[in-house]
């Protein structure tokens, strides 16, 4: 979109505001500038989280803010390549994966109207004594302001999963985006301006965290955080949120086991993309592989051949299957990490870095203790580790800190329920990677991966209180 089209970034009480400072948005592959939004103040976040204190008092009934949230999927749809220019350039993410994120997108505000009207409380029967006296029911009521926090990863869809369900329930919500990729997040608040959302219901502030993070969480007028990042800044968020809810969904190093009957072939053609789409920058990618010893060989083989083929280039040629990582320094990170682990693995693929570009590795058979296994790599990076059996596997994923999602390939129905209750993760997939996320799933993690559901049916209860009622008759 040129920019004199471009709404300002700063979205305040229903109009665009100029404000006094600039965020320069860069293009990740080329990493020349190619926009500016406003950037906004603490002061301006003061004055969002006002607006959105007198909207919350006056919520549009549920029907209006179902329209407005199809109206939203109906906009984003028709803008279609104008909203997926901005997001290539921002994100450095290939075509492809810009079109699947505006269509989910799409969907979530669309699951997200439904959710709106099918807010419901229910009846209490009451046994005590007196009880038959009392007729006693709830209604669920918004919670008021829910500050949204949203990370670089997902700009579109997870902007979706937290705005949707918020004002589905009829919610006023402050959203921060991500400072490197704001501008999808100008697209969804553009539409839903359009869609004649009343003002202040969604206020828009760009900056970042180490700027506006004190202003933004903390204030006691807010009653819910929605974030998604890193499990760092959830650390600080949940420090500072008081008697506020949240929900936190956080870093990962996601794991899927493979046992011994499993399918290697499929596994191999599942993991070249799931392990490696959007340049690995999925907090539920497949960072893991935990194979038993006696398929290694067999996978290890499969995987090599098909991440061979995947070429990392400029997002916008469609021969690329991936692009840059968000930033050098990213990048820089990520190939000391597989740089680190490379002499003690059996087999060693990729990970060489120009700029912000990384090519597609992969580490069989890494020393235990390495980075690239016990942390969060979010790079193009999959490590095979041989495992004695899937028990010893699910030990592997329970001794870490995280629990986000985890996926199981066998055709043993005992050892996918086995792992399905043993794991400690928000969600398992079996004969599938951990990577799998369809929207109306209740996804979320625990442990160091956060807590909180997000998926519309979800996080609408969750940001709605029930008010109970009793009538003494
Ligand atoms: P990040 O934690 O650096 O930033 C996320 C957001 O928090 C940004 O908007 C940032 O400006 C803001 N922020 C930073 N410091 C803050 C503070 N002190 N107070 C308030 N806000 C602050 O994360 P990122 O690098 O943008 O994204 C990558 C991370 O997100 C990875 O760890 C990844 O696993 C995680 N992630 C998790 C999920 C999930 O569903 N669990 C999904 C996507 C990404």
């Amino acid at each position: 979109m040129a920019a004199a089209e471009r709404p300002s970034g700063l979205y305040l009480d229903g109009a665009w505001r100029s404000g006094n400072r600039r965020l320069a948005v860069l293009d990740k592959y080329s990493l020349e500038p190619v926009a500016e939004v406003a950037e906004a103040t603490p002061a301006d976040v003061l004055a969002a989280v006002d607006g959105a204190c007198r909207a919350a008092a006056e919520p549009p009934p549920p029907g209006e803010r179902a329209r407005v949230l199809r109206a939203v999927a109906d906009a984003l749809e028709a803008e279609g390549e104008r909203v997926v220019a901005d997001y290539v350039a921002e994100t450095g993410f290939t075509l492809a994966d810009a079109r699947g994120e505006l269509a989910r997108a799409a969907r979530i505000y669309r699951l997200s109207a439904e959710e709106a009207v099918r807010i419901a409380g229910e009846q209490v029967p009451i046994s005590a004594p007196g009880g038959e006296r009392r007729l006693a029911f709830t209604f669920r009521v918004p919670v008021g302001v829910v500050v949204a926090i949203t990370p670089f990863n997902a700009p579109l869809s997870t902007v979706a999963h937290k705005i949707g369900p918020a004002l589905a329930a009829g919610n006023a919500v402050v959203l921060k985006p991500a400072e490197k990729t704001p501008l999808s997040a100008v697209h969804a608040v553009r539409a839903f301006h359009e869609a004649g959302l009343p003002a202040g219901l969604l206020q828009l502030v760009c900056g970042t965290g180490e700027d506006l993070g004190e202003a933004l969480v903390g204030d006691p007028r807010v009653r819910f955080y929605t974030f998604t990042g890193s499990t760092a800044v959830g650390r600080r968020i949940s420090a500072r949120a008081g008697l506020a809810r949240t929900q936190l969904e956080l870093g990962s190093n996601s794991a899927s086991i493979v046992a011994a009957d499993a399918d290697v072939e499929r596994v191999a053609a599942l993991v070249a993309r799931a392990g490696y789409r959007k340049a690995g920058q999925v907090c539920t990618s497949v960072q893991r592989l935990l194979v038993d010893r006696s398929r290694l060989g067999d996978l290890a083989e499969a995987t090599r051949e098909r991440v061979q083929t995947l070429v990392a280039g400029d997002p916008r040629d469609p021969a690329s299957s991936l692009g840059p990582l968000i930033d050098p320094a990213e990048a820089e990170r990520a190939a000391a990490w597989v740089a680190q682990a490379r002499p003690s693995a059996r087999l060693a693929l990729g990970g060489e870095r120009d700029k912000a570009l990384l090519t597609p590795a992969l580490l069989v058979d890494p020393d235990p203790g390495s980075r690239v296994l016990d942390e969060e790599i979010f790079a193009p990076v999959v490590s095979l580790v041989p495992v004695d059996d899937v028990d010893h596997a699910i030990r592997l994923v329970n001794e870490g800190p995280y629990g986000l999602q985890a996926g199981i390939f066998t055709h043993d129905l005992d050892l996918a329920f086995r792992a399905a209750r043993r794991l400690r993760v928000g969600g398992v997939m079996i004969n599938d990677t951990s990577s799998y996320h369809a929207d109306e799933m209740p996804y979320g993690g625990v442990k160091e991966s956060g807590h909180g559901q997000e998926g519309p049916k979800y996080a609408v209860h969750d940001m709605t209180d029930p008010r109970l009622v009793v009538l003494n008759l």
